[in-house]
């Protein structure tokens, strides 16, 4: 295989005329569609409510030297401890010296795509700790060996029948099992391990820093069980999810449900502000905050693109994107994928290498409509073009093509002087790679409009 963006091609094309995908794909997003315009009809004012949100998310960002700072110190007056990581290595290195420190073995651990961008999992594992997911779609990815599909669902490429034929295989379960019935199985093998296990990972939605305290969002109340048994919880969050208040949750927990999941609120919702306190029942002995930057900071150094840092992770613009809906979750190469991923994976994870996730978009603008926080994600794709053509890391025959073609159309005299044969040879020459197997590349005219319109009405030069 060649490059990563010559991969993403192929993959592409295969991905979209995969039939079962297809079907799978389009009754999932279908089934989301219906309950996100039911949850959305509940909003007053949405767009007002958007507007909201997106101011209070460029205020964290242009003052995100002075909140964290804020955060950190409100979580440590409560017992807590802050670890700042400056990339994955770092962050992954801190989580390993805490487990190993405690003795562990086992992990359980709630849904969170930071510890998948960090590639937690597997590092943990390497070093012969078992990190159990406990979230179910992330249980059954976990057990299928791949990466989450998608940033809230993480099996949304998988049927019932498709799951149904997994735990069959893992655990000897009926084909026809329901999937309340495989839900109750998966329920059965992870109560236990919870009580095992002494360390619980989780993310966090947000990080509150008028109180020094978490938030998570989940449906399924793995997250609570993982961070109530275990006697340490670390929870992996990036700098991003700061928001100044409490009270500012009462705007941002119904955003999140309604574009998630369309759901009005989501079912458990959890403040955790600290290890247990002398005068509590439940909780850890210890709990840790990793915050962690990993690029983070170079988009926050992009004055135009930083606002892509508002992000809520809600997964709206994926399934918005008819890019998305069409070749896959997988297909990005990326921890985060859709248009969310596309405007940030450059920055995180290298412009060379990740610009290709910028021009996969049809530049529709649905992913901007749909924004919780009011991102302009169709803009800043057009940003991270510019900044690749900047950077020069397009190819010298992308080059060439567009000032031949730029050439051609600012002068009338070059445009009627070269054949249609001339022009379709360019067309093939510079273009044909990008145009896809599927499409046919559209074909000149032997004359130009120009050419044709003197001679029919006898114009002479
Ligand atoms: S960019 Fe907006 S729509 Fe997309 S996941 Fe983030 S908050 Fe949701």
């Amino acid at each position: 295989m060649g490059s990563t963006a010559e991969e993403f091609l192929v993959t592409s094309e295969d991905k979209a005329f995969d039939m079962d995908h297809r079907r799978i794909i389009n009754y999932n997003i279908g089934k989301y569609d219906t309950a996100v315009d039911k949850g959305l009809s509940r909003i007053i004012n949405l767009e007002n409510t958007k507007r909201k949100a997106h101011v209070i998310k460029w205020k964290v960002m242009e003052n995100l030297d002075k909140i964290l700072p804020e955060f950190e110190a409100n979580f440590q007056k409560r017992g807590g401890k802050v670890i700042w990581a400056n990339d994955a290595e770092e962050a992954n290195r801190e989580i390993l010296n805490i487990i190993k420190k405690a003795g562990a073995k086992t992990v359980v651990k709630s849904k969170s795509m930071v510890t998948e961008e960090i590639h937690m999992n597997e590092f943990l594992e390497h070093h012969h700790i078992e990190s159990l997911e406990t979230d179910l779609g992330e249980y059954i990815v976990q057990l299928l060996g791949q990466r989450p599909y998608h940033i809230v669902t993480p099996a949304m490429h998988l049927s019932k029948e498709d799951i149904a034929k997994l735990f069959h295989e893992k655990f000897g379960t009926p084909l026809d099992f329901t999937p309340e019935q495989l839900t109750q199985k998966a329920r059965e093998l992870l109560r236990d391990k919870y009580v095992q296990a002494d360390v619980g990972i989780t993310g966090a939605n947000f990080l509150i820093a008028d109180t020094g305290s978490i938030a998570i969002t989940e449906n399924e109340g793995n997250a609570r069980l993982s961070t109530s048994f275990p006697k340490i919880h670390i929870a992996v969050v990036g700098i991003e999810k700061i928001i100044p208040t409490m009270a500012d949750l009462d705007l941002f927990w119904p955003m999140l449900a309604t574009h998630g999941t369309g759901q009005n609120l989501t079912v458990y919702n959890t403040i955790l502000s600290g290890p247990r306190q002398a005068e509590e029942t439940d909780g850890p002995d210890e709990m840790y905050v990793v915050l962690l930057d990993n690029g983070r900071t170079n988009l926050l150094a992009q004055k135009e693109q930083r606002q892509a840092l508002y992000c809520i992770r809600c997964g709206a613009c994926l399934n918005a994107c008819p890019v998305y809906k069409n070749i896959g979750g997988h297909t990005y190469e990326t921890t985060y994928s859709g248009p969310i991923g596309s405007i940030i994976t450059p920055h995180m994870a290298g412009m060379e290498e990740f610009k290709h996730l910028s021009y996969a978009s049809s530049l529709c603008g649905k992913c901007t409509e749909v924004c919780p926080v009011k991102i302009e994600i169709h803009k800043m794709l057009l940003l991270n073009r510019r900044d690749a053509v900047q950077e020069h890391l397009v190819t010298t025959k992308e080059q060439w093509g567009w000032s031949l073609w730029k050439k051609g159309m600012l002068s009338r005299k070059l445009t009627d002087f070269l054949s249609g044969k001339t022009k379709n040879i360019m067309l093939r020459t510079f273009f044909k790679k990008t145009w896809g197997h599927y499409k046919e590349m559209p074909k000149v005219a032997e004359k130009s409009f120009s050419t044709m319109f003197k001679e029919q009405n006898g114009i002479k030069d």
